[in-house]
């Protein structure tokens, strides 16, 4: 398993990690398997998507439209002021597998992989591990 440290940027950070997760993919020289991308934090997750700069905006707005930030009387924020994040953490994932075929990812030409903060900015990790299927 190989942990990729990173330094988010602003409150919500979507930040592109497919060239991190190719790359530890060819180190390891499977052919054929799993990568597995999780993220240990309750105010972040890793999404799969296309990587267009106005999506991506999109993709923010409408979290803060769906999950407001102040709207609600969060108990949470009583001791840790930062319910939304953890409410917009739950509604997406804390991972996701990606099959490997022939040393490569297998991504959608349009498919990338990101890492998204939620809590931002903070000093934050991930983790890549792969599995080899090949036989
Ligand atoms: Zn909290």
């Amino acid at each position: 398993m190989k942990i990729v440290d990173l330094d988010t940027k602003g409150r919500i950070d979507i930040v592109n990690i497919t060239k991190e997760v190719e790359e530890e993919v060819k180190k390891s020289g499977i052919q054929e398997g799993l990568v597995n991308v999780y993220t240990r934090h309750t105010t972040t997750a890793i999404v799969i998507n296309e990587d267009e700069e106005g999506l991506l905006k999109d993709f923010i707005q409408i979290l803060q439209r769906l999950i407001p930030d102040d709207i609600f009387n969060y108990k949470h924020n009583k001791i840790d002021n930062n319910a939304s994040a953890h409410i917009r953490s739950i509604f997406l994932s804390p991972e996701v597998t990606i099959p490997v075929k022939d040393g490569r990812l297998w991504l959608g030409h349009w498919q990338s992989v990101f890492f998204v903060e939620l809590d931002g900015p903070r000093k934050r990790s991930f983790a890549i591990t792969i599995a080899n299927h090949n036989i």
